[in-house]
């Protein structure tokens, strides 16, 4: 088999997972507004370094205001299109909508770990080439919750004592945005 051939059948078995409110847009609270996206500093930079990388990405977007009938789920496409859109149309692998209440049994809603998994054995991805990376414990803990890194920004809302411990045991990473987590990945 030439050298070439074998390149080409190479398959990508690394991914980054991104939450979306507060990683990659201004998170408002409930943001339902496409007219109201706004990507925060170097969050386009980071896309393309995971993509000079050949990471495959996913969108993994817990969305309770769905289920609390604050917005739609057509509210929440229209926003994931508008940030893909300033983010310079990145190809994301598949997007994950979590949809349930905030206190309703977790589905998909991080920190489930079910559509990492899913997306794991989809796409034969190595766990140990896999991150999840947000703004809150529970996307960290989805992350751990499903075997792969569990990646935490320090704009993160204050966290529990389990966390805490998580990241002074080092099986969370804490860094300062997205572009020093691509940085240095
Ligand atoms: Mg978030």
């Amino acid at each position: 088999m030439s050298h070439l051939l074998q390149n080409s059948q190479k398959s990508i078995t690394k991914a980054i997972f991104l939450d979306r409110d507060g990683t990659l847009n201004v998170d408002y609270n409930y943001v339902s507004d496409p007219d109201k996206i706004h990507p925060i500093d170097g969050a386009r930079e980071a896309i393309e370094i995971f993509i000079c990388q050949e990471f495959l990405l996913f969108l993994f977007t817990n969305q309770p205001g769905i289920e609390q009938k604050i917005y739609t789920k057509e509210d929440v496409e229209a926003c994931n299109q508008r940030i893909i859109e300033l983010l310079g149309n990145p190809h994301f692998t598949e997007i994950c909508i979590a949809s349930e209440a905030t206190h309703a049994p977790e589905h998909y809603r991080k920190p489930s770990p079910r559509f990492i998994n899913e997306m794991v054995d989809k796409y034969r991805l190595e766990r140990s080439k896999c991150y999840m990376i947000g703004d809150k414990e529970t996307d960290a803990l989805a992350g751990l919750n499903a075997g792969i890194h569990g990646i935490l920004l320090e704009s993160a809302y204050p966290q529990s004592p389990q966390c805490q411990q998580l990241i002074r045991e080092g099986k969370i990473l804490v860094f300062k945005n997205l572009l020093d987590f691509a940085q240095n990945i």
